[in-house]
């Protein structure tokens, strides 16, 4: 019901900022009558922005982008955690692999799998959430399609292993790159 209500609110302030745009456009068409609609829009983009940049910086609108705000540094650690996990297995499970390449899914999950030195796939393809779950917490999504969908892959990324100095040359990652991702990768990727 809370939440209902909220959305109510939300809704009818929108409306009642749609219908005050109208109604300013409307006028500086009255106004304006040589004004084409681009000269319009234009005009109208302005006060837009205006009206919003006035939105945020109430309580309310602060309030709601240190929100939204939050969210994005828990889904950002939530990964970084599960990017962290997923190289310490890689570690252990394949010592000789030069690097790991990541699948991102639109589901928060991640598969990975180790890269030979050869730019070859080594190991198994392991599958880590990247929410912050439960115990026992399984992805609906992939459950249904073993995560092997492509077109949900929203990030692709190659992780070297150790710190930032023991990074192999740009030559090399993009040579592994290429052989794995194709021709398509290139120095930006990297
Ligand atoms: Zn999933």
């Amino acid at each position: 019901m809370k939440e209902g209500n909220k959305g109510l609110e939300i809704d009818s302030k929108s409306k009642e900022l749609i219908k005050k745009w109208q109604q300013q456009a409307d006028s500086l068409k009255k106004k304006h009558p040589k004004w084409n609609a681009a000269k319009i829009q234009k005009e109208m983009k302005k006060r837009i922005i205006q009206d919003a940049e006035a939105a945020f910086s109430t309580k309310s609108g602060k309030a709601y982008i240190e929100e939204v705000n939050a969210h994005l540094k828990e889904v950002e650690d939530a990964r970084n955690r599960a990017i962290d996990g997923i190289m310490a297995y890689m570690g252990k499970t394949s010592p000789e692999a030069i690097a790991t390449v990541l699948f991102e899914l639109d589901c928060g999950c991640i598969r990975a799998c180790a890269v030979s030195k050869k730019g070859k796939p080594m190991g198994e393809m392991i599958m880590v959430s990247g929410k912050q779950v439960e115990k026992d917490y399984e992805c609906s999504i992939c459950r249904d399609d073993g995560g092997a969908d492509s077109k949900r892959c929203v990030r692709k990324a190659i992780i070297w292993p150790g710190e930032e100095s023991e990074l192999p040359s740009d030559e090399f990652r993009l040579d592994i790159g290429k052989k794995v991702f194709g021709d398509d990768y290139s120095l930006d990727d990297i």
